[in-house]
């Protein structure tokens, strides 16, 4: 069984005093969530103020980048070692706004991948393709390409601690989603895929998520398709009353 997991990836919003604000009213409203994990990703600098807030509580703390070192001259990166004296449990990786606008290509996303699990840290690896490469009819193509190039060489045991996500780039922050078939099918190629390389096992364990405006309203049917296993939230995690309700989603299937 796939624990489902949900995860608010904040972007470059929310001063410490926000996101505190934030933290604690979702504390102050989380049903029970025994049966899934609730993580959020605020900016690099509210996660030294959140980390004893989160502590003990149903919430856990996601950062939204690392660089894949221990330390060392890198300018304006933070080391996993870094994220985990915070109580960091996971890290997104390879976000398309990272490949997009900061340049990010597949050698350091797969570097990253392997430090953050090196650390014992949970990468949230995104995967997706544009609105061209899907009219192009090459979605699935350059999807399960850059999983290829992310997961490189890694063994089946490592892969089965990975988070991924499908984050198709024209649903992000656009209002757009997938259509849960849509999500599903690529959901279950990228399932597929892991099968072929690494073994039923590993393809039953790894969570894939889906991200791309996700909301109150498409939650409840993405979470209903089989192979969906939670979400990757922007935009409506920003939000304690939207976020609150994805997180306590009811699923039905479509
Ligand atoms: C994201 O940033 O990963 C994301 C999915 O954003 P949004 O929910 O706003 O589309």
């Amino acid at each position: 069984m796939r624990t489902p997991l949900l995860a608010g990836n904040w972007k470059m919003y929310m001063t410490v005093a926000e996101a505190v604000e934030l933290v604690q009213t979702l504390l102050d409203n989380l049903e029970m969530v025994g049966d899934r994990e609730v993580v959020v990703c605020p900016p690099f600098t509210a996660l030294h103020p959140l980390s004893p807030l989160l502590s003990e509580s149903p919430l856990q703390l996601g950062a939204q980048n690392m660089y894949p070192a221990d330390s060392g001259a890198f300018t304006g990166e933070i080391s996993p070692v870094m994220l985990l004296e915070l109580n960091c449990r996971y890290v997104i990786v390879g976000h398309s706004e990272r490949r997009q606008l900061f340049g990010e290509d597949d050698t350091l996303i797969a570097r990253k991948t392997r430090s953050a699990l090196e650390h014992g840290l949970t990468p949230i690896l995104c995967v997706g393709e544009t609105q061209t490469e899907r009219a192009a009819g090459q979605a699935e193509m350059i999807v399960l390409g850059q999983l290829r190039a992310a997961l490189g060489d890694l063994a089946g045991e490592q892969v089965a601690e990975i988070v991924l996500a499908y984050e198709p780039v024209w649903a992000i922050g656009t209002g757009l989603t997938a259509s849960p078939l849509d999500a599903q099918t690529m959901h279950a190629a990228i399932r597929e895929a892991l099968r072929v390389h690494y073994g039923t096992d590993t393809a039953n364990e790894v969570r894939i998520l889906y991200g791309g405006s996700v909301k109150p309203d498409n939650i409840d049917v993405l979470m209903g398709q089989a192979d969906i296993d939670g979400a990757l939230v922007g935009g409506a995690a920003l939000k304690a009353d939207s976020f609150l309700r994805i997180v306590h989603y009811h699923s039905t299937s479509s």
